[in-house]
C-alpha cells in the first residue's frame, strides 16, 4: 500500500475536496510531499460538496474519524500513523459517505501489505 501524501486529491462522494495538509506529517517526505498522518487528515476541511437534502445544503465540511485499519502498521510520524491511500474508502466525512482518492500517482514507497 502506498502513504497519503499532501499532493495527492481526495473527494467525498458528492466531489467536496479534502483541504489536505501535510503538518505532523511533513517530519517525512516522500517524492517532496509531506505524508498524511491521522490528525492531519482529522483536521483537514473539506470544500465545495455539493450534498443536499431536499434542496437545502448540508456539504461534508470535515472527516468524522479514521478507523485504524486506515493507517500503517509499520510507519508512524511523531507518533501517528500515516493514512494509507489504498484504504480512504473506510474514512468516512461528517455526513457518513467514505472518501475517494481522484488520482494515482506513482510512489516510491510500498507499505505493509
Ligand atoms: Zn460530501
Amino acid at each position: 500500500m502506498k502513504p497519503l501524501l499532501e499532493n495527492d486529491k481526495l473527494v467525498c462522494a458528492h466531489q467536496g475536496v479534502v483541504q489536505l495538509k501535510s503538518d505532523k506529517g511533513k517530519e517525512l517526505l516522500l517524492d517532496d510531499n509531506g505524508v498524511i498522518t491521522a490528525s492531519d487528515l482529522l483536521n483537514a476541511s473539506i470544500s465545495g460538496c455539493s450534498h443536499n437534502i431536499l434542496g437545502v445544503p448540508k456539504p461534508c465540511t470535515k472527516i468524522l474519524q479514521i478507523p485504524p485499519n486506515a493507517l500503517s502498521e509499520t510507519l508512524s510520524v511523531q507518533g501517528e500513523g500515516v493514512v494509507l491511500e489504498d484504504m480512504v474508502s473506510i474514512i468516512m466525512t461528517d455526513n457518513g459517505v467514505p472518501l475517494q482518492l481522484q488520482n494515482s500517482q506513482e510512489k516510491s514507497l510500498e507499505l505493509d501489505k
